[in-house]
């Protein structure tokens, strides 16, 4: 088995293959499946992951690898495997999907030191190497003749650790830990012996004979008063020990995790809980679509349901959207499983990411909680998935690879023999259909833990604040309620829907929306041509002067920031003090947490923000929510826009009188006869659920059918105009009878940096082939990729169509 199969980081199609080399003798032992190396590839050398071994090759006058990076494998057999699947999936290269597996630290190359974490006696080679020290540079393991698997043995024992160097600064840190070397009796004898004048050496060791622990220097000399000098005169008579321990950067360290304890379930709970633990306990694969309203202990279900996994011996991976990742839902996991927790999310650096990667691989937590990629953790024995929010649209990578984490969710939830369970007060529309189906096990929760009714919502009519002679854009029933709360020293929640490019035209007067006649979807207003376009079809018509219904001029298109709204806020009610919470103000690491630290405080007496402000906030003082204009997303040019608004104002809602205090909402909207929008504020799913379900059928959308998205992008509009038409003949020729191959159309953004993008878009029931043909197409195309700046990319289930 001298040969490796290995996959090399070549970004250009067609090289979705492996390509064998040669293992030196100083390798032979070590290099396992999952590892990375360094290999020569043309005059380049560059990293590739190993992804097998084998004895013989096609190929003769084979390449060496050239370097191993990894000492122990990064990506287990089921990763790789599973990494196969993503790519195959998404239609991207295998190395990609590698790479989207891996923290950040890992998909560079970085420079490498060996820690010494133990006082004990190394093999005498690695003594020998270390001369003392307790960090070498892994340039002088390399040089030194010592065999790879003796290094490996010892890492593997724990006696030396490796610590990749991140932009100077090391990702790992190392405590001194001071602990007694003999028994007390033997302490207690020295002190006898130890002359009174050596005071603080008296001290230091009367400490260890009352407390016989290990304890971090530092500490130690704080609470004994002394210092290194009379430390190193006990460790010199062999009283005292001294060991390097590695500890991780803790981006939570400095909140404190109150312990909490199992609940007694009410009934729903229990009914929701049983099947799952059943399947636990089986070890069946199965997905649970668990339905519950906010507030009816859905996380309490996930916290129970995990208790029992790790009680078996299993792990945890709970998957949360980005923004809800916040310290209140971090507290929740830490508070029932403390340490055992790791957490993932993008705020965290590259080091601190590599630490918590590295406890999940060296099984020193059970349970992670985190962000889309956190699916890729490196758990060997899982024994449950979870996805919270699981109609939230960051599941879905919008990068290559273009993957859903509930897809990649639902393969290793098989692969484990282990429940996946997917969490919603809004499901969507896929998986309730599936539920329905019976293809998931559908669960339902319609009370709140506290029996609290969910909050009144009240619609208000914008069109009649207009004709009122109300131009602004808070109505008087949103402002007076705003005054009688502030006015009982309550807070207020105030949502401004918006989506940074959403420019429908809708007319001030009737509330009318231009629509694209042929696929019921709001048209997007060009501002340059000052034309009106259908991004699904390519309809388009001039913007209108007057509106066609009512000859209004009051005809506008749409498009608010956060900032007028708080400028005008702030001559509304100058005596309310807000916190304004969009992308500009949370920008900076930490910001985010500090702004709703100081509204929980209750420094301020309105949170106003965009979307992310609606999800997993828990404020007890909050009694009012208002939605400025609970249309702005309706109108997107997608066909989803009605769903992403129920789903909205259902979530916000759910802000409000969460605690003892009853909440309200106030909805604003210019057309408050819309159904998400009647239906939301009757918190009415199912309704919903059935009459958007018609809607999809009739325009043929998911669920009835699958979407693919090929976008083409190149600086010359003729040439994408003309390669998308090749596409769209190339696939018209294959694909099956009932399925529809649309475009070329132009992309909503048609012009990104200069470059042209058109799309075609592939509606379709049932294409087992359409991966192997786009595949085909694209592999046609890689010569244009290659020399003439071509761009082509592909998207099995687009979110953005964009
Ligand atoms: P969801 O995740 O569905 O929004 P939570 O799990 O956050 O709901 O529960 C809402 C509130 O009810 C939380 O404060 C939680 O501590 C509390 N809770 C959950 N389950 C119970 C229970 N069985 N008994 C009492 N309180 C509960
Ligand atoms: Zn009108
Ligand atoms: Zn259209």
């Amino acid at each position: 088995m001298n040969i490796a199969k290995v996959i090399v980081d070549v970004q250009a199609k067609a090289i979705n293959q492996t390509f064998d080399y040669l293992i030196p003798d100083k390798f032979q032992d070590i290099l396992t499946e999952g590892m990375r190396v360094i290999v020569p590839f043309g005059p380049r050398k560059i990293t590739g992951f190993v992804v097998g071994k084998k004895t013989t090759s096609d190929y003769s006058q084979l390449k060496k690898i050239i370097d191993v990076l990894d000492i122990s494998p990064v990506l287990t057999g089921e990763l790789l495997e599973l990494g196969r699947w993503v790519a195959d999936e998404t239609v991207t290269l295998y190395i990609t999907a590698y790479q989207a597996m891996l923290p950040q630290v890992l998909k560079a190359q970085y420079k490498k030191e060996l820690i010494r974490n133990t006082a004990e006696e190394l093999i005498p080679e690695l003594e020998h190497l270390f001369a003392g020290r307790d960090v070498i540079s892994y340039e002088e393991f390399v040089h030194s003749n010592i065999s790879y698997a003796k290094l490996q043995r010892a890492i593997q024992e724990s006696f030396i650790s490796i610590n990749y160097l991140v932009k100077s600064k090391i990702t790992k840190k190392l405590v001194t830990i001071i602990e007694p070397s003999q028994e007390t009796y033997q302490l207690e004898e020295s002190l006898i012996d130890m002359s009174q004048n050596a005071k603080k050496q008296r001290q230091l060791l009367s400490y260890f004979i009352e407390k016989p622990e290990p304890i971090e220097q530092s500490k130690l000399f704080q609470i004994t008063n002394t210092n290194r000098t009379v430390l190193r005169a006990l460790l010199d008579k062999q009283l005292l020990k001294e060991n390097k321990k590695e500890i991780y950067r803790n981006p939570y360290q400095d909140t404190n995790f109150e312990r909490t304890y199992p609940l007694q379930l009410t009934e729903q709970q229990s009914i929701a809980l049983n099947p799952i633990k059943e399947k636990i306990s089986h070890e069946e694969h199965d997905v649970f679509l668990v339905h519950g309203i906010t507030g009816s202990g859905k996380t309490e279900i996930y916290l129970q349901a995990i208790q029992e996994v790790i009680s078996k011996g299993k792990e945890a991976i709970v998957l949360v959207p980005e923004i809800s990742l916040t310290p209140q839902m971090v507290k929740r996991f830490k508070g029932r499983f403390g340490s055992d927790v790791a957490v993932m999310h993008s705020a965290l650096s590259n080091g601190e990411k590599y630490d918590e990667w590295r406890k999940i691989q060296a099984k020193e937590v059970k349970v992670v909680v985190g962000a889309r990629s956190a699916i890729f953790a490196p758990f060997e024995n899982i024994g449950i998935i979870i996805i919270d929010e699981e109609h939230e649209t960051t599941y879905k990578q919008e990068d290559q690879p273009r993957y859903h984490a509930r897809d990649v969710a639902i393969r290793r939830g098989q692969y484990h023999n282990c429940p996946v369970i997917l969490g919603s007060a809004t499901p969507t529309l896929e998986s309730y259909a599936r539920a329905k189906k019976d293809v998931y096990q559908l669960v339902t929760l319609d009370k709140r833990t506290n029996n609290q009714e969910m909050p009144a919502v009240e619609i208000v009519d914008m069109r009649e604040e207009l004709h009122a002679g109300n131009r602004s854009m808070f109505s008087s029933t949103l402002k007076e309620n705003m005054e009688a709360t502030i006015g009982r020293g309550e807070q207020i929640v105030l949502l401004l829907n918006r989506r940074g490019y959403s420019t429908f035209v809708m007319c001030r007067d009737c509330g009318h929306v231009k629509e694209c006649p042929h696929c019921d979807i709001a048209l997007t207003y060009h501002k340059k041509s000052n034309q009106l376009k259908c991004h699904y079809c390519s309809y388009e018509e001039p913007m209108p002067i007057v509106c066609p219904e009512c000859n209004s001029d009051l005809i506008r298109y749409f498009g608010t920031g956060t900032q007028r709204i708080e400028e005008s806020l702030n001559q509304l009610m100058p005596h309310a003090r807000v916190i304004r919470m969009d992308v500009d103000t949370t920008r900076r690491k930490g910001s985010h947490e500090k702004l709703l630290h100081q509204f929980s405080n209750k420094e301020a007496d309105i949170l106003l923000g965009t979307q992310m402000i609606a999800k997993g906030l828990d404020f007890a003082n909050v009694t009012l929510v208002g939605v400025l204009t609970a249309d702005s997303m309706l109108h997107l040019p997608d066909f989803r826009s009605s769903e992403k608004t129920f789903q909205l104002l259902t979530q916000v809602s759910g802000r409000a009188g969460r605690h003892e205090l009853p909440g309200k909402v106030i909805v604003q909207s210019y057309t408050p006869e819309h159904y998400s929008i009647q239906l939301a504020s009757n918190y009415d799913y199912n309704q919903f659920f059935m009459q958007e379900m018609q809607i999809r059928k009739s325009f043929r959308y998911p669920p009835y059918v699958y979407l693919s998205l090929i976008t083409v992008s190149h600086p010359n509009h003729v040439k994408v105009v003309q390669i998308t038409q090749r596409i769209v003949q190339l696939l018209l020729k294959v694909v099956q009878e009932d399925t529809t191959v649309l475009g070329p159309t132009p992309s909503p953004i048609t012009r990104v940096k200069d470059r042209y993008r058109y799309q075609c878009m592939i509606k379709y029931k049932k294409e087992p082939k359409l991966r192997t043909y786009i595949q085909k197409i694209m592999d046609q195309f890689s010569d244009e990729v290659r020399k003439e700046n071509l761009l082509i990319t592909v998207d099995m289930q687009p979110y953005h169509l964009m």
